[in-house]
């Protein structure tokens, strides 16, 4: 069995890592470190929950301490990460690790206050870990220099560009110099990212440690078809009927997670909400408090919630089916960590049944179907032959089907069939998000007029 020590690490890292009491690296770890020792690039297919934030650390760290620097301190490492939490966490394991040594860091990113990311800067850093607009926007100002930047880490390379930040990286790239070492990650390895991968990695040697079935066969998972207007009943009837003590609610949207919560506190139900739109400080209570057990319930849109890794969570609920099937995999890989079982409960509705046909064919398998709930409504289950995508609503209203309830076999006849939105088949993984956040631009960082108006700032607001 590989153990740290084979991959070449310093005496002071193995100390760090066994303080943190990790034993035995993980996939990413053994596969990574040893050739970014080496001074390799490497493209990593790794989820966060792998160990991969560790898989480039502690090579990074242990190149650092060995090429040390007089003088003042220049960023010598930048991480960049496209949300506030996984930058947070990224931060955090280089404060783990790097203890032992003298090594500057500091996570920067927006909806906080500027001033004491601008200090730390001035006085200097070895390590930077940024979400891109606040990055920019104090290199707009003249706060950061990166000309003397030896590794270049992009994480969660896949959600950057599904945020809009591809600009912004490629921004960020152009200010690099030309000879660094570059790591790339990825949950999943889609072709817009092995082109990006392509265009600023050298030789990188590739890590797969990707779940080639994700984590699925250990959560138990069901589907249940429903109305939207009974989704918030059910939820709450499942919740208290298996008192379930650690779950996450998935919803599409912020604003829509802020009402959840309302509704399920008017049950008695605690619940706090983990979205872009609350500020850092909101957001890092509502995540200790779900962690020490006071708020059972975390109601997340997907992409504040990337990067959480909170331990013991049972239940998974996707009140709304996501627009993107991979988001599917990762909501419900949420739960079943460490070996542990879990259930992912996901609610369907006749606008959302596209989805679900998406999101089976990306799992290969079809989810069972619970109907033994008072809601269940045929009018969601997905058509013979339905394509996966968006489903439009013919008469653009929400008016509720009459007679429609679920012991009536013959589908459709009072029914309004949902009709597939043929526009939204492909587009939809920016487009929908574009819309739900079209809204909520309010809080955004100062730097949105720095952005052109291709909708590369979409999304920013989750960072
Ligand atoms: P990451 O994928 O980097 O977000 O890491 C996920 C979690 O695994 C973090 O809580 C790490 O502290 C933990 N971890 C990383 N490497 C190891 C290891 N070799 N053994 C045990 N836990 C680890």
């Amino acid at each position: 069995m590989t153990d740290f020590q084979s991959l070449g690490l310093s005496k002071t890292l193995l100390k760090a890592v066994e303080d943190e009491g990790y034993t035995t690296p993980t996939p990413v770890q053994q596969l990574s470190i040893p050739p970014l020792l080496d001074g390799r690039d490497v493209l990593g297919v790794a989820q966060t929950g792998t160990g991969k934030t560790a898989a480039f650390a502690l090579p990074v760290l242990q190149i650092m301490e060995r090429r040390r620097t007089q003088g003042k301190r220049y960023i010598r490492a930048l991480i960049l990460s496209p949300t506030r939490e996984l930058a947070a966490q990224i931060d955090e394991r280089f404060d783990a690790y790097s203890k032992n040594m003298d090594i500057r860091h500091r996570v920067i990113f927006g909806g906080v206050k500027q001033n004491p990311q601008v200090r730390a800067l001035n006085k200097g850093l070895d390590i930077l870990v940024a979400t891109p607009g606040r990055l920019l926007d104090l290199i707009g100002q003249g706060f950061v220099d990166l000309s003397n930047v030896e590794f270049f880490v992009l994480d969660e390379a896949d959600r950057m560009l599904d945020m809009g930040f591809i600009r912004d990286i490629e921004k960020v790239l152009k200010l690099l110099p030309k000879k660094r070492q570059n790591l790339l990650f990825s949950a999943t390895m889609p072709k817009s990212i092995a082109k990006l991968a392509g265009s600023f990695l050298n030789k990188a040697v590739m890590v797969d440690v990707s779940p080639k079935e994700m984590t699925v066969d250990r959560i138990e998972q069901k589907i249940m078809f429903l109305r939207k207007a009974d989704k918030r009943r059910l939820l709450v009837q499942l919740i208290k009927e298996q008192k379930v003590e650690r779950g996450i609610v998935f919803t599409r949207t912020k604003h829509g997670a802020n009402r959840l919560v309302k509704q399920l506190g008017q049950s008695n139900l605690s619940a706090a909400a983990i979205h872009g739109n609350k500020s850092q400080g909101a957001r890092t209570r509502a995540l200790a408090g779900f962690k020490d057990g006071s708020v059972p319930i975390l109601v997340a849109t997907d992409i504040a919630s990337r990067g959480i890794d909170v331990e013991g969570i049972t239940h998974v609920f996707n009140y709304d089916l996501p627009n993107e099937p991979e988001s599917y995999v990762h909501r419900i890989g949420r739960t079943a960590r460490a070996g542990r079982s879990g259930i992912a409960y996901a609610f369907c509705d006749d606008s959302e049944s596209g989805y679900l046909v998406g999101i089976q064919q990306l799992i290969g398998q079809e989810i069972p179907v619970d109907s033994q709930h008072e809601f269940h409504f045929i009018g969601a289950i997905p058509k013979p032959g339905q394509k996966p995508g968006k489903v439009k609503d013919s008469s653009g209203t929400k008016k509720r089907p009459r007679n429609s309830k679920s012991n009536n076999n013959s589908r459709g006849q009072n029914q309004r069939r949902p009709r597939r939105d043929s526009n939204n088949n492909q587009g939809s993984r920016g487009g929908n998000r574009n819309n739900n956040n079209r809204n909520n631009n309010n809080n955004n960082s100062n730097s949105n007029h720095r952005r052109g108006s291709n909708g590369s700032n979409r999304n920013r607001n989750e960072n």
